[in-house]
């Protein structure tokens, strides 16, 4: 939901729009976007938000990836405290899925925000994972 008392550009009113539609689009089940799909709805939420504000060459990568962890670990301590809790920021969600979620969100904000093919990636290392031995050759 919009909020009523902060005032945007026409610009900014358009891309909160095309958000809010593509949010919809996806919710109600008849659009299954693809991962670049998702990818560039992550980023255009972000930069709405203020995060890719600065020149993209300027954006701390390592810090971004440190807030990956994070989620991470948002994910480890909410099965140390109750698996099955239920997610007050993502309804119908238990808050492990809220977590994975913030994992998924700040990987694929930061892919398309780097113009990275991570579906290319996922695929070719999918691939190489097939041919892989049991277990990668490892006890775990
Ligand atoms: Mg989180």
């Amino acid at each position: 939901m919009k909020n009523p008392y902060v005032r945007f550009s026409p610009e900014e009113e358009e891309e909160i729009d095309l958000i809010y539609s593509r949010l919809a689009d996806m919710q109600d089940g008849t659009v299954f976007p693809t991962i670049p799909q998702v990818a560039e709805l992550c980023y255009r939420i972000s930069k709405s938000k203020g995060f890719w504000e600065e020149e993209k060459a300027a954006r701390n990568k390592a810090e971004m990836i440190a807030l990956m962890h994070s989620e991470l670990s948002e994910a480890l301590e909410t099965l140390r405290d109750d698996p099955h809790e239920v997610s007050q920021k993502a309804s119908g969600c238990t808050v492990l899925e809220e977590e994975m979620a913030d994992v998924i969100i700040r990987v694929l904000d930061f892919c398309h925000g780097f113009n990275l093919n991570l579906t290319k990636a996922i695929v070719r290392k999918m691939e190489y994972n097939f041919s892989r031995p049991y277990k990668y050759g490892k006890r775990f």
